[in-house]
């Protein structure tokens, strides 16, 4: 028995929501205790994690829900947990939680308060899932994702339709608005998943722009 965290990474429009949803189905089905938080600055839905596809026309759909407690910060984090009355802990959407300014780590608080949390209860079957974009517009790892993944005991890499070319690659969710802003909450008409052959490189961008929110 031994505490454990999996992560789920890809693009927008790869399913990563669809699979912590349907992990959790299977958590609840068990009788598992589940709590689920995502951060606050993911505007799209408030209060719930939403698995989310894009249509033939390019509308995007809703597919499926849970409701989640939002989190803005490190202290919002730790109230939301600090009753200890879960089996399973997922976070959608982590990527934006941010990494310490000036970086100090490659964690940022959350990196470090699912790093502490491990520690704490390594000796039970604590099981953690976190599901966030692993790179931004710009190729850059995104926030504390690059830190889980290497912390992780699972991983699943998941890839999207290449909106150019129609491929299965799609590995980079690629902005078609102006701005050098990482942290751009957006959907459809903001980002295009793209395959690394269609994808027009953003690299004059620079790093760690300014954040937005
Ligand atoms: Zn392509």
């Amino acid at each position: 028995m031994t505490a454990r965290l999996e992560v789920i990474v890809g693009p927008m429009f790869s399913g990563k929501t669809e699979r912590l949803i349907a992990r959790l189905h299977r958590a609840q089905y068990a009788r598992k205790r589940v709590r689920i938080l995502k951060p606050a600055h993911d505007t799209r839905t408030q209060g719930s994690i939403a698995a989310r596809a894009v249509n033939a026309d390019g509308s995007v759909e809703v597919t499926a829900t849970l409701s989640a407690l939002m989190v803005r910060n490190a202290a919002d984090f730790a109230r939301h947990l600090a009753d200890g009355a879960f089996d399973v802990l997922a976070v959608d959407e982590a990527q934006f939680f941010p990494l310490d300014e000036p970086m100090c780590d490659s964690l940022g608080w959350f990196g470090r308060a699912i790093r502490g949390l491990l520690r704490e209860k390594a000796r039970s079957d604590l099981r953690i899932i976190v599901a966030g974009l692993d790179m931004d517009f710009t190729e850059q790892p995104f926030g504390p994702i690059p830190g889980l993944l290497a912390m992780a005991d699972h991983v699943e890499k998941l890839t999207g339709v290449c909106m150019v070319c129609g491929s299965d690659d799609g590995y980079i969710s690629h902005r078609i608005i102006p701005g050098a802003e990482q942290l751009v909450v957006g959907d459809a008409g903001e980002y295009q998943v793209r395959c690394r052959a269609c994808y027009e490189s953003v690299a004059a961008v620079p790093l760690r722009a300014k954040r937005a929110g």
